[in-house]
């Protein structure tokens, strides 16, 4: 039995939460269900409903009396997806997946289509959606939209950004369609679960393009006016940020010449790397597989963490499709950090960080990962303006725990940046305490009037949700 909930109670964390350990050897059908990282308990196994259809997905929230939180590819923090009460509900949505309709300028997609299936559908239909990958694909298209994922380009924003219409199911099993110049629509672009079961999302596509990609590796000295430089001069930008070594290793990419093209497209459109390779960055892989390696302890030293630097060594330009070029991630468990700063104040910031960096010489376990992007629309987006985004991994240990200076690390870095207004991404790890929601984002009580508007009685509220606006969680 639902009871209403109550308002203004205290519920902000008292003490600054952990990065959960992982459980690499939980079983994976046991009792109960866990994130994709392994790193926390979701909920019961027996909690999860798996609606086959959309009527049967409305069915099921009019009869609910629980409540209910959605899962994609459980790729985010636990707190993102977990329930904890008896009678709650898990939906898994995957059979809500696959191309629904397509026009000239847009694809229909279930919202459980993984990207990497929205991505290959509209490749083979030479089309591409109007916001760029992530480093990875394995997400759902409504998770990522739940989250604010995105990519990098300032002529882009988050893949929430490219959605012309999403349609939801609601708690009460209504299905309500919106469209861009709803009012609405900011919240629903990136609604963190908590406004209803996104079944179906609308792109906007564009014509998929072919990208060269240049590589090099600059000194970090002139970071701070790079950065912008690399992102307003080229349509695509991204790079990794060595600070021990005082390196940048940078990839620049721009639409490919016709030449180019036609090279990819003799291959057999597979990526074309350039024969020149640079060495310039190895020393820099080198010691910091040192201290990935001393801080994993991992056995399997060609595994996929290491993979994700050996890669820099030895780089050569590289032409391709965007997913080719930027989307080459290799999902490995990790603690991942990433805040966004405006884009006008990243230089500052960068200094700030390298001024941090030469008084404290932090442990760094992996470089970091500096992209930005271009303004998104959603109300509850770390990117309101252009935006830069400092990333920090630090990967697991073969028996499920992290290293004690790493984990120190992304504690310190993380308070630097929120002291100079920094907003993390959702779908990643931050510590709640140092922010000031409503401060962050003009329009939060908008969204929570959205959100009392679409949920009243906020049923797909968690203990998370309930942390962040404010309230304590409803008893059921
Ligand atoms: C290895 C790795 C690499 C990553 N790379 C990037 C990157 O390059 N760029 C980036 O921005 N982020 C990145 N992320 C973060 C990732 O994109 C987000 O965590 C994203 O939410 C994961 O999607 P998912 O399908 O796993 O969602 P889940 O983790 O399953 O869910 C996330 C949220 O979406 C909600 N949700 C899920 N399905 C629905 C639905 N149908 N309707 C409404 N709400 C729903 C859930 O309730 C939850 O609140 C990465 C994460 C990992 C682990």
């Amino acid at each position: 039995m639902a009871t209403e909930l109550v308002d203004g109670a205290p519920s902000r964390p008292a003490a600054r939460p952990g990065y959960p350990a992982r459980r690499p050897e939980a079983d994976q059908d046991g009792p109960e269900m866990l994130n994709w990282a392994q790193n926390s308990v979701i909920g019961r196994a027996s909690a999860v409903a798996t609606p086959t259809t959309e009527p049967e997905l409305q069915a099921l929230l009019a009869a609910s009396t629980g409540r209910v939180r959605m899962i994609g590819s459980r790729m985010s923090a636990g707190r993102m997806l977990e329930l904890a009460s008896a009678g709650d509900t898990l939906l898994d949505l995957s059979h809500l997946r696959g191309l629904l309709a397509t026009t000239e300028g847009t694809a229909t997609f279930g919202g459980a289509t993984p990207l990497q299936e929205v991505y290959a559908v509209l490749t083979g239909m030479g089309r591409m959606p109007s916001a760029a990958p992530g480093v990875i694909a394995e997400q759902t298209l409504a998770g990522a939209l739940a989250t604010g994922t995105h990519g990098q380009g300032l002529q882009q924003s988050s893949i929430g950004d490219a959605a012309a219409s999403i349609r939801m199911v609601l708690a009460d099993g209504t299905a309500l369609d919106l469209e861009r110049d709803h009012p609405w629509f900011p919240a629903v672009q990136l609604g963190l679960g908590v406004l209803g079961v996104v079944t179906a999302v609308t792109l906007r596509t564009e014509p998929s393009l072919v990208y060269t990609c240049a590589k090099s590796a600059v000194s970090a000295a002139g970071l701070a006016d790079d950065l912008a430089r690399w992102s307003t001069e080229n349509v695509m930008s991204k790079a990794w940020w060595f600070p021990d070594e005082d390196q940048v290793h940078v990839w620049t990419a721009r639409e490919a010449t016709p030449d180019e093209a036609e090279e990819w497209r003799r291959g057999g459109r597979q990526l074309v790397a350039r024969a020149e390779t640079s060495d310039v960055l190895n020393a820099a892989v080198d010691q910091t597989l040192a201290t990935m390696r001393s801080d994993t302890r991992l056995a399997d030293q060609d595994g996929k963490p290491f993979r994700t630097v050996t890669r820099f060594r030895d780089f050569s330009d590289v032409t391709g499709d965007v997913y080719q070029v930027f989307c080459r991630g290799i999902a490995t468990p990790q603690i991942n950090v990433e805040i966004g700063i405006p884009l006008a104040r990243a230089a500052e910031v960068v200094q700030k960080l390298r001024a941090w960096h030469a008084e404290t010489r932090p442990h760094l376990h992996y470089p970091v990962i500096l992209r930005c992007t271009g303004a998104s629309s959603a109300w509850l987006s770390p990117s309101p303006e252009a935006t830069c985004f400092f990333g920090f991994v630090v990967y697991y240990a073969e028996d499920g725990s992290l290293s004690e200076e790493g984990v120190a690390f992304l504690r310190a870095v993380e308070e630097v940046l929120a002291a100079e207004g920094g907003r993390p991404h959702w779908g990643k790890y931050f510590d709640e305490a140092l922010y000031d929601w409503p401060a962050l984002y003009p329009q939060w009580a908008g969204f929570a009037e959205v959100r009392d508007a679409l949920d009243p009685r906020h049923t797909f509220d968690n203990a998370f949700t309930a942390r962040l606006f404010d309230r304590a969680l409803a008893v059921r």
